[in-house]
C-alpha cells in the first residue's frame, strides 16, 4: 500500500533557547514518510510530536531552533514530466519565498482547534478562495468558487455553507473546512496536529474515516499527530512512538497493537480499553514525562520503567531493528545486546 519516500528526516535536532539555558526538545530524529501512507506520531505531552511538525514545516518560532540534521521532500516523478524522480528538496535550505510556495502546494498542515485557525470575520468562501488566489493567480473568480464548492463537497459539507462564517458552523464542520483548505492545492503531504482533539469521539472518527477515504482517492500522505494511540491504531498504517524528544519505537500499526516491544509503547497501549477481543487490564504508566530541562541520563524512560536494569540509567539505547523483526525499530536495551563495558 505504501510507496517510495516522500519526506525524510535524518538526525533532526531542535533546541529551545541557546547557550547554557538551551533545552533539547528533539534528539536525532530519523523518520521516513512514504507516499500514500498515514504515519501516526504518538506520545504524551512534551514528547516532541508537535515540535517535530513545526520543525518540518519551518514554522518553529523563537526560541525554537533547528540545531542539527536535515529534512528532505521527495517530489513525485510526474512533476517534471519525466520518468526520473526530481532531486529531493532540502526543506531547511528554502528561502522564505520558496517556503511560501512550498506550503499549501506540496505540504499543508491542519492544526488543533479550527476556531483559532479560521478567520472569524471572513466567510468560508473567502477563506477557501484566498488560498487559491494566492497560489493560483491565473484562476478566474468563477473557477475559484467552483473549486471551493468542490472542496466543501469533498469533506461532506453542503455547498450552501460557503457563505457561512466560522461561528455559524459546528466544531466538526469547522475542522472539515480546515481539511478542505489543506487539500485545496492537492498537496503531497498533509500534517495533522491533534486535528480532532477538541471534538467528541463520534465526530473524531467520522472525520478521520473521511480523511482516510480522501487519502485513498487523492493519494496524499499524512503525518497524524495525537496523544490518543487508540486513534492511531485505527487510522494509521505505521506508528512512531515518541518519548523525551526521541522516537523509541516505530512499526506497523497492527504490529504495535499486537506486540508492543518498548515498555513505553506497552504502557500507552494499556492506558486505553482494547479495540477488539478480550478485555485487558488498564494499568497506565506510573510517574510523569520528564521535563526537558531535567532529562534523565541513559534511557529517558528508566525512572518510570518497570523493566529497567543495569545499563538503562547510564546508556542511551539507540533505535535499531530487533534480531527477529527487521521492519521494526525499537530503542530499548531489552532488545539489543548491551555493550560489554556496561555496569
Ligand atoms: Fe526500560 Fe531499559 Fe528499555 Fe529504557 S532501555 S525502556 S529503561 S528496559
Amino acid at each position: 500500500m505504501t510507496g517510495s519516500p516522500v519526506l525524510t528526516m535524518r538526525g533532526l535536532t531542535v533546541d529551545y533557547g541557546t547557550g547554557a539555558g538551551a533545552v533539547r526538545a528533539l534528539r536525532d530524529i530519523d523518520l521516513t514518510l512514504h507516499r500514500g501512507e498515514v504515519l501516526g506520531l504518538a506520545g504524551e505531552s512534551g514528547s516532541g510530536k508537535s515540535t517535530l511538525a513545526y520543525a518540518v514545516t519551518r514554522l518553529l518560532s523563537p526560541p525554537g531552533v533547528i540545531t542539527g540534521g536535515d529534512v528532505h521532500y521527495h517530489p513525485p516523478a510526474a512533476r517534471n514530466g519525466t520518468e526520473a524522480a526530481p532531486a529531493p528538496v532540502d526543506l531547511l535550505a528554502l528561502s522564505p519565498r520558496e517556503l511560501r510556495s512550498f506550503r499549501w502546494q506540496e505540504l499543508s498542515i491542519v492544526f488543533q482547534g479550527a476556531m483559532n485557525s479560521l478567520n472569524p470575520v471572513h466567510t468560508v468562501h473567502s477563506q477557501l478562495t484566498d488560498v487559491l488566489k494566492a497560489h493560483r493567480p491565473g484562476m478566474k473568480a468563477a473557477e475559484r468558487t467552483a473549486r471551493a464548492e468542490e472542496l466543501l463537497s469533498l469533506v461532506g459539507i453542503s455547498t450552501d455553507r460557503l457563505t457561512a462564517f466560522p461561528h455559524q458552523l459546528s466544531g466538526g464542520m469547522r475542522q472539515r473546512v480546515m481539511i478542505a483548505m489543506a487539500l485545496a492545492l492537492e498537496p503531497e503531504i498533509v500534517i495533522m496536529d491533534e486535528p480532532t482533539t477538541a471534538l467528541d469521539v463520534v465526530m473524531q472518527r467520522q472525520i478521520l474515516r473521511q480523511l482516510v477515504r480522501l487519502r485513498e482517492e487523492l493519494g496524499f500522505s499524512v503525518v497524524f499527530i495525537t496523544h490518543d494511540i487508540s486513534l492511531l491504531i485505527e487510522f494509521s498504517d505505521r506508528i512512531a512512538i515518541m518519548y523525551g524528544g526521541r522516537i523509541v519505537e516505530e512499526a506497523g500499526a497492527a504490529e504495535i497493537y499486537r506486540d508492543p516491544r518498548h515498555p513505553y509503547s506497552d504502557g500507552l497501549l494499556h492506558s486505553f480499553p482494547a479495540l477488539h477481543g478480550p478485555r485487558r487490564e488498564l494499568t497506565g504508566i506510573p510517574g510523569s514525562p520528564p521535563h526537558l530541562s531535567a532529562m534523565p541520563a541513559g534511557c529517558a524512560f528508566h525512572p518510570r520503567c518497570g523493566k529497567a536494569f543495569a545499563p538503562c540509567a547510564e546508556r542511551v539505547p539507540v533505535p535499531a531493528a530487533p534480531a527477529d523483526e527487521p521492519e521494526r525499530s525499537v530503542a530499548c536495551w531489552l532488545h539489543h545486546p548491551v555493550p560489554a563495558d556496561s555496569v
